[in-house]
């Protein structure tokens, strides 16, 4: 432990001091002398640690870490070693102090989690892919979750931050926390820290869009605070009856899932009537929660007209994640729809910390854990590596991101599998044997293929073959991750049982011509480039490899194959041919300042996914064989190449030039009035913007139409005008750009 004091300024002692003092009083959990004793020696050690270092944003570091802390004590409700833990996460990595100094003051338990978060960190800056990351991320959560939490703080902590750090390295965090960390606070209950990542990331991706959502929002808060009064009223006489003390929230939706709905349902803001949901949480022991939640559901839609087919009881069925809640939608006053959500306080608890909160209701009694399901589900993965760790990431993405569906066996017990799963996937999921030899799937007593998609309530029946094998087309036919490894292990199982055919072959062949075993299996594993021995087995087993005319290409010299040099003929090389105008042609020169220089020196082009056009946020992108690309930061691609590749992007920055132009796809929709509308479309487009189309397209069906429309425009100004003046066409409902 460092021993001279060093001193900071006094404006950032009082801050230092203010941020601890905020992040004691966030502390709920109890805690004795010990535990207190702790956290103060951890603070001290981590200011003196970090006192010579600043954040991007020019203050003292220390304060980074404190706030992590108190995310975690706070917003997580971890307790008092988790707090030890965030406020030291960052000394090992940056400072002169060192685990084994950690371990001796805190502890075994305390420098063990040190170590998982100093794994984890610089990792955007590092040239490993993310996904090896994601794995190192996930070993971690099974040795202690608290690492994964204090995690998901520190990138709480540093998205909340973001403002100050380069463009391009606000793009790769983002990505990676869309891609990776939105997905597992979903995954781990924290539906909070979800929410918060999600609107964050947008806020750096698709800053218009964020700040124009949030802009309505707000000016429509004083409407929406009106109608959510008048939609309780009613209620509140009949909920003071049930004599249950409870309360009642009408928070508006997330400015990320208000986007979603705007897009999906193509219809503009104002449009959107369940910006908000009203929330029932009602204070009940637990064994009396699931009466009286169903009481206040009666009471809900005596009021107010329920629509049936939005009724969603994830009471009896709790998510895998553990969430619990009934929701319901109704027909609210003016005809409006409101979703309701009935919880109890133990279940909102649940639902805004996740597994934080969970341990804390979780009784002894409790036979079927969802996290402890969950984990078994990570650990199994983990325990079968595919070598490829991109492959990992995706299985991982399928197996364990993804919402589930609910089937049950004949006999009636219910088994939980990923949505997407098949029926084949079920047979591995009761058991690997009974994968291994499935003959036949029944689903609700009718014969289905094996591919087939299992839905919700099936009951599927498994018809076995003690002859049946898996082969090569099965891994179609699954996405789990177990069913694919079972199968893949049982491929490798039979490949190596088949190529010990070969193997008995090499070995004659081998002692016939008097060559040394090991010697000359090497040598012919080396000769066809194979990547092992099982593979040389094998290829001869299928009579791939003829041995008899392959060791007529080599000599014998005591007892090794020495390869028969081959005559060499030397092919002229082709004169480079002299580039022409269209190899000298860089699309788009001058346009775009790639890593800070003149892009011309790159051979760029624009991604056909998202088509930039001038003024839109771009980064460039280093492809393995097609140059650099530039996309948009909000192309769908961008965030799987960002999240995985971080280390192949480059900032971009346009210049701005005059004599450009830009394809930009938009997709318009309207009611079509019988006539004219092509011709206005048109109008609007040519006279009255001077814009070119190169291609458009429309449908109509029912009165309504969808038209794409491809244009060619000088920079986003231009595009932005042009849509704005389509959008106040006669007819026409929605302008979007396509993404
Ligand atoms: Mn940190």
């Amino acid at each position: 432990m460092p021993t001279t004091v060093i001193p900071y300024a006094e404006e950032d002692k009082q801050l230092i001091q203010r941020a601890y003092r905020k992040l004691l009083k966030s502390i709920k959990t109890p805690m004795d002398d010990h535990d207190r004793m702790n956290i103060r020696n951890a603070y001290e050690l981590a200011v003196q640690a970090h006192a010579k270092q600043r954040r991007k944003s020019g203050e003292p570091y220390i304060l980074h870490p404190i706030e992590v802390a108190r995310i975690s004590a706070e917003e997580i409700g971890l307790g008092p070693t988790a707090i030890v833990a965030a406020l030291l996460h960052d000394v090992v990595e940056d400072t002169d102090t060192s685990l084994n100094d950690i371990k001796k003051i805190f502890g075994d338990k305390i420098a063990k989690i040190v170590d998982g978060l100093t794994k984890l960190d610089g990792s955007y800056d590092s040239e490993s892919p993310q996904a090896e990351n994601f794995k190192k991320v996930l070993s971690t959560l099974v040795e202690d979750v608290r690492v994964v939490l204090i995690k998901m703080a520190d990138r709480l902590h540093n998205m909340r931050t973001l403002g100050s750090m380069p463009r391009h390295k606000q793009l790769k965090i983002a990505a990676e926390t869309s891609y990776i960390y939105s997905p597992l606070a979903h995954r781990l209950g924290l539906y909070k820290f979800k929410t918060e990542f999600q609107d964050l990331c947008m806020k750096i991706t698709d800053a218009e869009t964020y700040l124009d959502i949030a802009k309505k929002l707000n000016a429509t808060k004083q409407d929406r605070t009106l109608y959510i009064n008048e939609f309780i009223k009613p209620l509140t006489k009949l909920l003071d009856e049930i004599g249950v003390p409870y309360r009642i929230t009408g928070r508006p939706k997330s400015i990320f899932s208000i986007w979603n709905k705007i897009k999906i349902k193509k219809v503009p803001f104002e449009e959107i009537y369940d910006l908000f949901a009203v929330r029932i949480i009602i204070d009940v022991e637990r064994k009396r929660e699931k009466p009286i939640c169903w009481a206040v559901y009666s009471i809900v839609t005596d009021v107010y007209k329920p629509i049936p087919e939005r009724l969603k009881d994830w009471i009896t069925t709790p998510k895998s994640n553990g969430y619990e809640s009934l929701h319901t939608t109704v027909v609210g006053p003016k005809g409006r729809y409101v979703e309701v959500q009935v919880r109890s306080e133990r279940m909102d608890e649940i639902a805004e910390r996740g597994f934080a909160a969970h341990w804390k209701y979780k009784g002894v009694n409790d036979s079927e854990d969802v996290y402890d399901n969950w984990l078994d589900g990570v650990r199994e993965i983990l325990e079968n590596p595919t070598e490829d760790a991109l492959e990992f990431l995706s299985d991982f993405k399928t197996n364990l991101f993804h919402e589930e569906v609910y089937v049950t066996t004949p006999r009636g017990d219910m088994k939980v599998l990923p949505k997407g799963a098949t029926a084949l996937d079920f047979a591995f999921h009761i058991h690997s044997d009974v994968g291994y030899r499935c003959k036949a799937l029944k689903v609700n007593n009718r014969l289905v293929r094996m591919g087939y998609k299992l839905q919700n309530g099936d009951q599927v029946q498994v018809i076995t073959d003690k002859n049946q094998k898996p082969t090569e087309d099965w891994l179609k036919l699954v996405v789990t991750g177990k069913a694919r490894s079972k199968i893949r292990s049982s491929m490798k199982e039979e490949r190596r049982k088949f190529g010990e055919f070969g193997k008995e072959t090499l070995m004659r062949k081998l002692k016939n011509n008097k060559v040394d075993f090991d010697n000359g299996a090497d040598t012919l594993v080396n000769y066809f480039e194979l990547k092992s021995r099982p593979d040389l087995y094998y290829e001869i087993a299928m009579e791939h490899i003829n041995l008899t005319e392959v060791l007529k290409k080599f000599n014998v010299k005591e007892r090794k194959l020495v390869e028969i040099p081959i005559e060499i003929v030397v092919i002229p090389e082709p004169k480079p041919k002299t580039p022409t105008k269209a190899d000298k042609k860089v699309e788009g020169k001058h346009k775009l300042l790639i890593g800070g220089e003149p892009g011309e020196q790159y051979n760029y082009s624009f991604a056909n996914c998202c088509n930039p056009v001038q003024g839109d946020n771009v980064f460039a992108y280093l492809t393995v064989n097609a140059g650099i690309k530039i996309h948009r930061a909000n192309c769908p691609n961008a965030r799987h190449l960002l999240a995985n590749y971080g280390y192949r992007v480059m900032k971009a920055d346009w210049i701005v030039t005059t004599n450009s132009s830009f394809v930009a796809d938009l997709v318009i929709t309207g009611i079509d009035a019988g006539r004219g509308v092509i011709q206005d479309l048109m109008n609007a487009i040519t006279s009255t913007l001077d814009i070119n189309i190169r291609s458009f397209s429309i449908a109509g069906n029912e009165g309504y139409y969808e038209g794409k429309i491809s244009l060619l425009v000088a920079n986003k100004d231009q595009l932005i005008v042009a849509i704005k003046t389509l959008e106040s066409l006669d007819n026409v409902s929605t302008v979007t750009r396509v993404e």
